[in-house]
């Protein structure tokens, strides 16, 4: 990290630490590190009520550590600011792809949230944590028939990508005779552009997402002929880490007009989706606009075209991933060896990685670090954070600043919730880390540590080579 900080003031891992005001409530994807952090007298980080280390130590490491307080605060803010600045119908659903497990998919439900999933697996998932099939929106570009299926009998809300899609889902419900018409969307690439990463920028014309603008008409007229669905509404979702906050103002505007085009072909479609994308802080120089920043304007721009276009207000839908779980996680590893080039850098090296976090290598993503027992030791070492990885690129943190470490101490990534876990994988037959809840002193396991045997469960080892290896 360049240090903005003029050198002969040093700072500590406590600059992190929530800074909580009367004045205004703490926007969660506005924070690095979980809103109920503090530092204990041991100097040791502390979050809901837990201290890190001792977390370690009854759990293992690496761990992702989930804060329910922030998770649960981050999904009101989302509904509030709805409620507050919508006076029609709202529903914020969490693009369940950020983290999917059945602890995340409870506690946003309970919340009020509905789901949106992009898999069957994921499908699977928020059925099995209990969420109500209506308020789950089946997304993707290339759905499976037998995931077709599977969301029709299930009775969720199919979020209709193609024109394939289309025709083989009406094919699909007229095959199986069922009185049930699925509920749709049709998700249309709306044209914009937005400063993000390539690989997370969707609404541009030249994105594997979506019906393209241009096929309105045709897809409208097609649409309002068919009576073995029944076509709610629009969609449309311009990318993920957005900063700026005119390109979901420009968004919104489109999309009415999409309605408006819908009604003439006498299509009344009253749902409409705005997608997610706010982006997180992962960095002090990050400056995302809080949750309440970013609903507000959605709202303003949809209530404004629709009394213009004498258009009923319809029931507006956002569905946020990675500002919803992002910081209110965070990674906590071990340090192991550490290797000194002089006059070139220092490697610490961790005992996780690109396994349980793939974002560093796969986007360059960049992350901050404390070390969770030194919370007030000043950052004195610049160092390179190095995963247990057999890839030189495995490199979690280029340049972090850290206090002096030695073997043993427990270094913390903050901001981990989002394409974290959900993105990780056994490279190099790492088991995947176990996950703890924590809320007010207590932590609970929410995903279990993969053992030796979980890594070797799918594997099948045909008889005559069974015979080669005892001989
Ligand atoms: C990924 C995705 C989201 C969530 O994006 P975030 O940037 O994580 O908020 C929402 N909708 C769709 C269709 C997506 O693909």
């Amino acid at each position: 990290m360049v240090s903005t900080h003029p050198p002969e003031v040093q700072y500590s891992g406590n600059q992190y630490l929530p800074k909580i005001s009367k004045e205004a409530a703490l926007s969660p994807n506005q924070q690095l590190l979980p809103l109920t952090s503090t530092v204990n007298s041991k100097d040791c980080l502390v979050i809901g009520g837990c201290d890190v280390k001792t977390l370690v130590q009854q759990f293992g490491s690496p761990l992702y550590i989930v804060d329910e307080e922030t998770l649960r605060t981050a999904c009101r803010q989302y509904r509030d600011s709805f409620k507050h600045y919508y006076k029609g119908e709202s529903q914020v659903i969490y693009a369940s792809k950020a983290w999917s497990c059945l602890a995340v998919c409870a506690i946003v439900a309970s919340e009020g949230l509905g789901i949106d999933v992009v898999s069957g697996g994921e499908l699977y998932t928020a059925l099995t944590a209990g969420v109500a099939s209506d308020k789950i929106y089946f997304h993707g570009n290339n759905k499976s028939i037998e995931e077709l299926v599977y969301a029709i009998e299930s009775d969720c809300t199919i979020v209709v990508d193609n024109w394939n899609e289309l025709r083989t889902l009406v094919d699909i419900v007229k095959s199986l005779h069922s009185a049930s018409h699925p509920r749709i969307m049709l998700r249309l690439t709306p044209g914009i552009e937005c400063h993000t990463h390539e690989y997370i920028r969707t609404g541009h014309l030249d994105s594997k997402f979506g019906f393209d603008p241009g096929d309105l008409d045709e897809l409208f007229a097609f649409v309002s002929k068919q009576s073995a669905i029944n076509c709610v509404g629009v969609h449309a979702h311009i990318g993920s880490q957005i900063f700026e906050r005119q390109p979901h103002r420009d968004l919104a505007g489109v999309m009415v007009q999409w309605l408006e085009k819908a009604a003439s072909y006498g299509l009344n479609l009253t749902e409409l989706n705005v997608g997610g994308g706010l982006g997180i802080c992962y960095t002090e120089s990050d400056d995302p606009p809080s949750i309440e920043e970013w609903v507000k304007p959605i709202c303003e721009v949809i209530q404004e075209a629709c009394a213009g276009q004498n258009l009923p207000l319809p029931k507006l839908i956002c569905e946020p991933g990675r500002s919803l779980v992002a910081n209110s996680c965070v990674t906590a590893y071990t340090i192991g060896s550490a290797k000194k080039i002089p006059d070139i850098r220092t490697y610490v090296s961790i005992d996780g990685g690109m396994s349980d976090n793939p974002r560093p290598i796969t986007y360059q993503s960049v992350y901050r670090t404390v070390v969770a027992n030194k919370m007030s030791a000043p950052m004195t070492e610049t160092v390179t954070i190095a995963g247990k990885h057999c890839e030189s690129g495995d490199i979690l943190i280029k340049n972090a600043q850290l206090p002096k470490t030695e073997t043993g101490d427990i270094l913390v990534v903050m901001a981990t919730g989002a394409y974290n876990y959900s993105m990780s994988s056994n490279y190099n037959r790492l088991s995947r880390p176990a996950a703890v809840l924590v809320a007010n002193g207590e932590a609970n396991l929410i995903l279990r540590r993969e053992t030796y045997q979980d890594l070797v469960r799918q594997d099948c080892l045909p008889e005559r080579l069974t015979h080669k290896v005892s001989q």
